[in-house]
């Protein structure tokens, strides 16, 4: 045999190895029913790292992400294994048992309505459906309800892990930037309280519990309306 036969094989087998190992290109469709719970074994308490700035990763160019829950959604920007979101204060507000409901808008409610969705995902970035998520936070002038329920109120994540609330933007009030109290709690998992803040806005920088990582991303600001999207990503046992 001579030396152009023998390259000739050679070649030949390095081509069928390749095809045996061959990655699939098709992305990864997440069914509802696959949510897992999540593997990493992350334990340790959740340490702000201002500096880590979750809510600017651009999404990842991979064929493999980002990660689609179901036909007609929007895809979610998650990249596993995810960071959990952050824990933030209470605060000295938070009123429990509040109403279920989506819509904490009531009739001639002042402010900018403020259109909130998102997931509750793991860390491995699957949906969670059915997960608790309870909502509380000043009205436009700064000013929280703590006789009624006022601009609080819970509801739960639906089949697909997402969740939808419709309120107001917050106001500012004395030492404390725009922000939404939330508490989320996956089934099966720890209760976790944490804020969302609002980018743009010339007094986070002077808020001493403002973290980046929690800023929502704005999706469309008509003036009167303003669309956004924060997913939370919760640690299960
Ligand atoms: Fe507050």
């Amino acid at each position: 045999m001579n030396r152009y036969a023998l390259i000739l094989i050679a070649a030949l087998i390095l081509s069928a190895c390749r095809g045996q190992n061959a990655i699939p290109t098709t992305p990864a469709v997440v069914q509802p029913e696959q949510s897992q719970v999540a593997t990493t074994g992350l334990t340790e308490p959740v340490v702000l790292t201002p500096t880590t700035a979750v809510a600017d990763t651009p999404t990842v160019p991979s064929a493999a992400s980002p990660v689609e829950v179901a036909e007609n959604t929007l895809p979610i920007e998650c990249t596993s294994p995810a960071a959990a979101s952050p824990a933030m204060t209470e605060g000295p507000y938070y009123t429990p048992d509040t109403p279920e409901r989506t819509s904490l808008i009531e009739p001639g409610m002042p402010g900018t309505k403020l259109i909130l969705t998102g997931f509750v995902l793991d860390t491995n970035c699957q949906p969670i459906a059915n997960a608790w998520l309870d909502f509380w936070q000043a009205d436009a002038n700064g000013v929280y309800d703590n006789a009624g329920y006022t601009l609080r109120g819970h509801q739960f994540t639906d089949e697909n892990g997402r969740y939808l609330l419709e309120t107001i933007v917050p106001g500012q009030y004395p030492g404390r930037t725009e922000h939404i109290h939330v508490k989320v709690q996956a089934p099966g998992s720890r209760v976790v309280t944490t804020q969302l803040f609002f980018p743009g806005s010339n007094s986070n920088e002077s808020d001493r519990i403002f973290a980046s990582e929690l800023l929502v991303k704005i999706i469309r600001d008509a003036g009167d309306v303003v669309e956004a999207e924060f997913n939370f990503v919760v640690e299960m046992p």
